[in-house]
């Protein structure tokens, strides 16, 4: 039984049609990428033909997360040319060598000069050295986040736990996206709970990960698209530049597995991925 189900199905029982069209008929089938970095040089030959195809293909919005000081300028320039690509500026555990204390205080200034709505890539990964230092930049940034009131974009590999403590230590209340969230129901439920969307990409695509097996599970408010471009390319296109135009398989993979009609689908996923830009 699925609980996320609720609002076309009881439309359907109330057979107000009428209503149950409405929610049909007000999506275009329009999607968001909520995390793709555009930025990055491997995209500068491609870059516009991309979001034209992207367009075309009703891919209208992107959210373009920063990883280190040194990208945040092409960020914004990027998103300066093109109205449709929202930044988020952060430190990516990933790259923790790289980030200065410093650069936590122009990360403040930035957010402030720059009208910056979301702050991101920032987390935690245990595949990556000097796991104090990344605590230290992740709280950091969460507790700028806070009081500038922004939500986050987080980066999270197998350090769900942490993550979720580090959360409720601070008592964070921004929300914002778990990236490429690969948990079970309960890690999920914690998310939730906290004001967090879940982004969805290409790890849905792999029968055995943990989000494969339980995502029917899921509230579909919880649900966001992302395809981490050009990172994460789809299972057959292993060795490819991922794009945002991933995300039309990964709607096509969940539409699959949540038995949803497709235009109810693609509406909530749209409106979810709203909340964040708007
Ligand atoms: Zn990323």
């Amino acid at each position: 039984m699925v609980v996320y189900f609720n609002d076309y199905q009881k439309l359907k029982k109330e057979k107000n049609l009428l209503q149950c069209q409405l929610l049909v008929i007000k999506s275009n089938h329009m999607f968001i990428d909520t995390h793709c970095h555009l930025d990055f040089d491997i995209f500068d030959q491609t870059r516009l033909s991309l979001l034209q195809d992207c367009q075309n293909n009703d891919i209208t919005h992107f959210i373009n997360p920063a990883t280190s000081f040194d990208r945040w300028q092409k960020v914004i320039e990027i998103t300066q040319k093109h109205s449709n690509i929202t930044p988020a500026l952060g430190l990516h555990p990933v790259f923790i060598e790289q980030h200065d204390k410093n650069h936590l205080d122009l990360l403040a200034d930035w957010l402030d000069t720059h009208s910056i709505k979301i702050v991101g890539e920032i987390g935690l990964d245990k595949r990556i050295a000097d796991f104090p230092k990344q605590q230290s930049f992740f709280q950091a940034q969460l507790e700028l986040a806070e009081q500038y009131k922004k939500p986050v974009i987080i980066h999270s590999v197998k350090s769900h736990n942490e993550i979720i403590q580090i959360l409720k230590s601070i008592k964070f209340t921004q929300g914002g996206i778990i990236h490429a969230f690969n948990g079970n129901i309960n890690t999920a439920k914690s998310y939730a709970h906290l004001g967090f969307k879940l982004g969805i990409g290409t790890l849905l695509h792999y029968p055995h990960s943990k989000i494969a097996k339980d995502i029917s599970q899921f509230h579909i408010d919880w649900l966001v698209l992302e395809s981490d471009a050009p990172d994460m390319p789809l299972p057959k296109k292993k060795n490819k530049i991922n794009t945002p135009l991933s995300i039309l398989q990964t709607f096509m993979c969940l539409h699959a597995k949540l038995s949803l009609p497709k235009t109810y689908l693609a509406q909530k996923l749209y409106h979810n991925s709203l909340t964040l830009i708007s």
